[in-house]
């Protein structure tokens, strides 16, 4: 099992900040900015190059968690990145999707 299914399944640590059936969201062990956050889904897909049309709806709500996150957590004002690395090439070290959300101060990267 990947370290990011580990985590939805409670069966590794992590700083969990939000929890449903379908998306958990914690944060990054070794954050780029005050405020980064993992937005990931509890179903293992490997990248947005596994993504089916049946995940539609499931990254959708990943962009709007993202938006409530970032207004609950005082960054919306100012501005705040969401990004999915794919692959090895775009930097994705974590072969379970998930969506960056990054913001408060400097983005250090
Ligand atoms: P990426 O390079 O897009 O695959 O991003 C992987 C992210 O996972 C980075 O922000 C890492 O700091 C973070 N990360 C790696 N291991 C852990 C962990 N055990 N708990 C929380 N975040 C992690
Ligand atoms: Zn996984």
């Amino acid at each position: 099992m990947c370290l990011f299914c580990k985590i939805a399944k409670h069966q590794q640590k992590a700083d969990i900040i939000f929890e449903n059936n379908e998306i958990i969201v914690f944060k990054s062990i070794n954050p780029k900015a005050k405020v980064h956050f993992l937005i990931v889904p509890k179903k293992h897909i490997k990248s947005v190059n596994e993504l089916e049309e049946a995940d539609r709806e499931l990254i959708s709500d990943m962009i709007f968690l993202a938006k409530k996150l970032a207004l609950k957590n005082g960054i919306s004002k100012k501005g705040y990145r969401l990004k999915f690395n794919v692959g090895r090439g775009g930097g994705q070290m974590i072969d379970h999707i998930h969506l960056h959300l990054m913001g408060g101060g400097k983005i250090n990267e």
